[in-house]
């Protein structure tokens, strides 16, 4: 069967079981199925079960085992079509939107859905700078959606207002390329500084505002500085590719989410990066829906994330 091209024959095409499985088989096995549990690369195939059983520890596996669809009462094909909505939606997709296409309740979408945004989070040790176009540094801020909440909600959130509407997002963006994002506790220089050095290669031009953040750049990088202020242009240093990144997250954030938390603010973040850097293949071609979901499920297919995760109640510090 031709590989999907629209959100409907996605759902058509994923309503099958065995469709669905073979899909994640061979984007997470792409030499073939391998023991979660071992290793071992030889196995049987139990086809009434749809498992395989591995001829070295006798042990038996499913294609979820190991991933993040592991022990979700959630069938494959609910999964994988809210996966295609999420990576290819491009403002982003709501929980209630998920919850209507494919049938499950608006908590387990939202659930659903921030697995996927944590699978997807590209955690990419490749630094920026590596070709001859400029990387764009630039920091926005997001939030202050608070005034506008009760204050019930407020307290129970536990969130202070000040932190609330003050959440800074700092973006590296190499021009034609991919763009790298951070949520950072605060916009002081000590903090942006380190993040521009963990991920942008030395010797890179970089384009940055004149905020004194970036002003101690110049010992490492060929830095340029654009003064808004004195509405200075010239020519070819600019930061308007991250701006127009900003833009993106904050329609996706304004329109379909109507109220982020902080803490879960990153995964937003890194859903919008990722849709941003896999718009086009290596070769500059654009991707279709299709190879962009199966380029997604061939990165989270391994991956696990437990609920306490997800809601931030361990592992990771909150706001
Ligand atoms: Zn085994």
């Amino acid at each position: 069967m031709e590989q999907p091209k629209t959100l409907q024959d996605a759902i058509r095409h994923y309503s099958d079981e065995q469709v669905c499985i073979d899909t994640v088989a061979r984007l997470r096995w792409p030499n073939g199925p391998e023991c979660p549990a071992c290793g071992h690369k030889e196995h049987y195939y139990l086809a009434t079960q749809k498992r395989w059983k591995c001829k070295e520890c006798y042990k038996q596996f499913t294609v979820k085992l190991g991933t993040i669809f592991e022990e979700s009462p959630i069938k494959l094909d609910k999964w994988l079509t809210a996966l295609w909505m999420l990576v290819n939606c491009k403002n982003g997709v709501s929980s209630y939107e998920v919850a209507k296409a494919v049938g499950i309740t608006q908590k387990s979408a939202w659930f659903v859905l921030h697995r996927l945004r944590f699978a997807l989070q590209t955690g990419s040790i490749v630094k920026l700078g590596g070709g001859s176009a400029p990387v764009e540094d630039d920091e926005t801020f997001v939030g202050g959606k608070a005034r506008n909440m009760h204050k019930s909600r407020r307290l129970r959130m536990k969130v202070r207002e000040h932190n609330w509407s003050k959440t800074v997002v700092m973006g590296m963006l190499e021009r034609g390329g991919h763009v790298k994002t951070a949520v950072i506790p605060e916009r002081r220089k000590v903090i942006v500084d380190k993040i521009v050095r963990e991920n942008i290669l030395p010797g890179a031009e970089v384009h940055t505002d004149e905020f004194v953040g970036y002003s101690g750049l110049s010992d490492e990088f060929t830095h340029k500085v654009i003064n808004h202020l004195e509405h200075y242009v010239d020519g070819k240093v600019h930061t308007q590719g991250i701006e127009n990144f900003w833009s993106l997250l904050k329609r996706g954030l304004s329109g379909t989410y109507i109220a982020v938390e902080p803490f879960h603010l990153f995964r937003y973040v890194d859903e919008q990066a990722f849709r941003y850097n896999h718009r086009k293949d290596e070769d500059g071609n654009k991707l279709n829906d299709g190879q962009r979901f199966e380029l997604a499920l061939s990165q989270i297919a391994g991956k696990r994330l437990t609920f306490a995760e997800v809601t931030g109640k361990v592992g990771e510090t909150a706001f």
